[in-house]
């Protein structure tokens, strides 16, 4: 009885509206998910010219410590992601977090991506996790984790620690400010022994990536480690018009 009142209270002053077309009760609901196209062709995340399997880094921008490829599921100029990716992010509606996750998942097995032995989300420094009250990506992480195979949850682990309270990347919107604006920023948790990491398939998992800077930072620890791969997995990959 007491749970009825409190869903009526909550419902009424919050009500959950679709944000797509405002149908009550889900935050997207299914026919306004199923506009949500995915990325039909993938790049290599360095130069974002070649056009490569699932968005494999391309022969001539492979270096030792980089990302072996970044998976983009879906654009960053549809409206509804974009506005979905928003409301998650900054007005702290953490259950996006499922329909948002269930996006990644429905792409990752649309485009059969090899599956990974470990997913590691990137972290938010502290601070701003205390503020926001939860980490995004460590709940698409998550979302991933416990539904990419039936009966089985890939292994997840906050393996990477946030060293410096670093200025929002949002806000720099040059590409050298970024390198350096997240230089050093990450590493391995202490509780966290490089053997752990060794040999294995990694994905890390963020909601959105710009120039990919801090994707590149966190695969300079892992790869140090001695993983034997490392894909970056995020929602949409948003455009910057300075890269100088
Ligand atoms: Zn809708
Ligand atoms: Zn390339």
């Amino acid at each position: 009885m007491f749970k009825k009142i409190s869903d009526f209270i909550l419902d009424t002053l919050f009500p959950i509206k679709c944000i797509g077309c405002e149908k009550e009760k889900e935050w997207i609901c299914s026919t306004c998910f199923s506009k949500l196209n995915l990325q039909q062709e993938q790049t290599c995340p360095y130069c974002q010219r070649n056009i490569t399997p699932h968005g494999e880094t391309c022969f001539s921008c492979k270096r030792k410590n980089r990302l072996d490829g970044l998976f983009v599921a879906g654009y960053y100029h549809n409206e509804l992601l974009q506005t979905a990716i928003h409301l998650y992010k900054y007005r702290f509606i953490q259950d996006l977090s499922f329909p948002l996750g269930k996006f990644l998942l429905k792409a990752v097995h649309f485009y059969e991506i090899s599956l990974p032995d470990l997913i590691i989300p990137i972290p938010l420094h502290k601070y701003r996790q205390r503020w926001r009250g939860f980490n995004q990506s460590f709940l698409l992480a998550q979302f991933l984790s416990q539904n990419l195979l039936p009966h089985y949850s890939i292994p997840i682990k906050n393996v990477l620690k946030r060293i410096r309270f670093n200025k929002p990347q949002a806000s720099l919107h040059n590409y050298l400010q970024r390198e350096k604006n997240i230089e050093g920023i990450f590493q391995l948790e202490k509780n966290v022994s490089p053997h752990f990491i060794k040999n294995k398939k990694i994905w890390l998992i963020d909601d959105v990536v710009t120039t990919g800077s801090t994707l590149n930072e966190a695969t300079k620890i892992l790869k140090k480690a001695q993983a034997q791969s490392v894909w970056g997995i995020v929602l949409a990959r948003q455009k910057t018009n300075n890269r100088s």
